[in-house]
């Protein structure tokens, strides 16, 4: 959306209907379920609007969980073997109430990851893997919410040479022992600045014992 989204607000009440951009069948391209056959659930709406983002999130439509379900339980049968990931992106998935969404499909044996950004909290069951990629706002990495930081599967960092904020990875995380860390260079649209990205994000990988992490899905061209 390239920043040119509205901020939307966290939906607080449930009324069974959640905002859904698109469900598709792929394969995850990014972070520690890389390669995995995966059915992506993309969920309208995002509480930020960064300017590097290279996600279409608006013109959703309201789909109630059940129907939800369905759709995904029948795009993951389509090729015969029964894909078992579903990743929940967006946009924000966590601004909507996806509590009961998740805990059926792992009723039904998927696992489910969430991709998000770690600005808003929510009492998801406790088999949901969580990805968080902190976002720059005014300059500052916004804070993880300390109630959505301790169920953390892994944290990813954009790493960009040009931008301020996403050059470095922020101090209170270079330490971090216990949760694996993911450097993705920002892909900015530009043959020579993602050189310097890919090139920034090698050195502060190996001074920091950090995972290399790259959008594998715009190689091979698939969703
Ligand atoms: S938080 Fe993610 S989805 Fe939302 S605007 Fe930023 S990059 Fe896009």
């Amino acid at each position: 959306m390239l920043g040119r989204n509205p901020k939307r607000k966290p939906i607080k009440e449930y009324n069974g209907v959640l905002q859904v951009k698109e469900v598709v069948d792929t394969f995850q391209g990014e972070g520690p379920f890389v390669g995995q056959p995966a059915i992506f659930v993309r969920l309208g709406g995002c509480n930020l609007a960064c300017d590097f983002c290279d996600t279409f999130f608006e013109e959703f439509k309201d789909i109630k969980t059940e129907d939800l379900v369905k759709d995904i339980e029948e795009k993951s049968m389509l090729k015969g073997a029964r894909k078992n990931l579903v990743v929940i992106t967006g946009g924000e998935p966590l601004r909507q109430p996806i509590e009961t969404l998740c805990s059926e499909l792992i009723k039904k044996n998927y696992t489910v990851q969430i991709e998000t950004n770690g600005s808003i909290y929510r009492d998801l069951p406790e088999e949901v893997k969580i990805i968080c990629s902190p976002k720059v706002v005014n300059q500052k990495y916004m804070k993880i919410d300390p109630r959505l930081y301790s169920r953390l599967t892994a944290v990813k960092f954009l790493i960009s040479d040009q931008r301020e904020g996403y050059c470095d990875v922020p101090e209170m995380y270079i330490s971090e022992k216990e949760m694996p860390i993911y450097l993705q260079p920002m892909d900015e649209l530009d043959k020579n600045l993602n050189r310097k990205n890919m090139d920034l994000t090698i050195k502060l990988a190996h001074k920091y014992g950090f995972n290399l992490c790259l959008q594998t899905h715009k190689i091979w061209n698939i969703y």
